[in-house]
């Protein structure tokens, strides 16, 4: 199985707390007003890789943790939920993931909540211009929530962290 990537960074600290191995793949739908990247909107951009690959040099820093990002990684749902799927089988490593969805619209759709499962953290909904903050952690406008889907969040905190719990 294959995912269309953008650019994998290695041991970044912009996507999720401490170091992380993020995977940027190509495409986004969302179309938001100021996006940081709409060069990644086009779903031809970046080139082809084997989710083998991908594991690969994710299992291959044993320090750092995952990010998924884009693009929206839910436009290529299937492979991703491989990815994922494997990473939390094989390895104990964490995983945030970024997406212009909001967690109602995917869990209200059977194929995109496949991931689900498979994920510690989505940073969930389209960034919103009009409420842009700059001093927000991992994320562009307060729309954007910061949850963890499993349980609750480590002690530490970030401000917008939304447990699942409260959202029911
Ligand atoms: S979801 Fe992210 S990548 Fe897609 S348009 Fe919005 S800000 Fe840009």
């Amino acid at each position: 199985m294959r995912i269309r990537v953008l650019k994998i960074l290695e041991q970044t600290m912009a996507d999720g707390p401490g170091f992380r191995t993020s995977v940027y793949c190509a495409g986004c739908k969302h179309a938001c007003k100021g996006c940081h990247n709409p060069q990644s909107w086009d779903f031809n951009a970046g080139e082809w890789m084997e989710v083998d690959d991908i594991l690969a040099k994710i299992k291959a820093d044993s320090m750092s943790n995952v990010s998924f990002s884009g693009g929206d990684p839910f436009y290529q749902v299937e492979a991703f939920t491989e990815l994922a799927r494997r990473i939390k089988q094989e390895t104990t490593k964490t995983i945030w993931c970024w997406t212009g969805f909001t967690l109602e619209e995917i869990q209200a759709d059977p194929t995109l909540a496949q991931m689900l499962p498979w994920l510690d953290v989505l940073v969930d909904g389209p960034f919103l211009l009009e409420q842009r903050d700059t001093e927000l952690l991992f994320r562009g406008s307060p729309n954007q929530r910061i949850i963890y889907l499993h349980g609750e969040p480590p002690e530490d905190v970030i401000p917008g962290t939304v447990p699942l719990e409260k959202l029911r």
